[in-house]
C-alpha cells in the first residue's frame, strides 16, 4: 500500500512528546509539506521509526537534543535520527545490528529492553528494498540513516 512517512513520523513524535519532554530533551523535526509516497506496510514503518526514537530517547542524557530530517534524493525517501547521547563504541558498532546484541551489561541493566529494537528495524526496512546505517561517536551521539525507495517522483502532502 502506498504509504506517507511523513505523516507516520509525526504520529510516532507526538506519542513520544511527553516522555521526551519530560526528560528535559529538545526534538527539532524538519519534514518537508511534500514528499514522494513509498509502497510499505504502515504498522511496519510506524514500529520501525518508533524503535529508533525510542533508542534516541534513552541513550540521550537529560537536556540532549533529537533532531529528525527527512529529504528525497535519489528516488529514495531518507530519514536521519541524530542525537546527541551517549554514542556507540567503535568497537561495537558492526554488531549493533544483531539480536539480543547490547553494548554493555551496565547500560543494558540502566536502560532496561531486550536488544531486539535495531535487528527488528532493519528486518523491516529491507524487507522494503530500503537501507539502514548507523553512525556514533562515543560520547558525542549517534545518527541513523532509514533509506526507502519512493514509488514515484511525485509529491504528496505529508499533512
Ligand atoms: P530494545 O530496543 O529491545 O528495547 P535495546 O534498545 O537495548 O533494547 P536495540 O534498540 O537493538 O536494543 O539497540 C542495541 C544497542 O545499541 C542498545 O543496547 C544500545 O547500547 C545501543 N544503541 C542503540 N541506539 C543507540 C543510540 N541512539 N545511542 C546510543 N546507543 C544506542
Ligand atoms: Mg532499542
Amino acid at each position: 500500500k502506498p504509504i506517507d512517512i511523513g505523516t507516520i513520523l509525526k504520529n510516532v513524535i507526538t506519542k513520544m512528546d511527553v516522555n521526551i519532554k519530560r526528560k528535559g530533551q529538545t526534538i527539532k523535526a524538519n519534514i518537508p509539506e511534500e514528499l514522494p509516497e513509498v509502497f510499505a506496510d504502515n504498522d511496519k514503518v510506524e514500529q520501525v521509526f518508533q524503535n529508533i526514537l525510542s533508542n534516541a530517547y534513552k541513550y540521550t542524557p537529560e537536556g540532549g537534543k533529537i533532531y529528525i530530517d527527512v529529504e528525497y534524493a535519489e528516488k529514495m525517501v531518507k530519514v536521519t535520527f541524530k542525537d546527541t547521547g551517549v554514542g556507540i563504541p567503535k568497537e561495537d558498532l558492526p554488531r549493533i545490528f544483531e539480536r539480543f546484541y547490547r553494548v554493555d551489561k551496565t547500560r543494558s541493566r540502566e536502560m532496561g529492553g531486550t536488544g531486539l529494537g535495531l535487528s527488528i528495524a532493519r528486518e523491516i526496512v529491507q524487507a522494503h528494498g530500503g537501507e539502514i546505517s548507523i553512525s556514533s561517536e562515543l560520547g558525542k551521539g549517534t545518527s541513523v540513516i532509514i533509506q526507502i525507495p519512493a514509488i514515484s517522483g511525485q509529491l504528496v502532502s505529508t499533512n
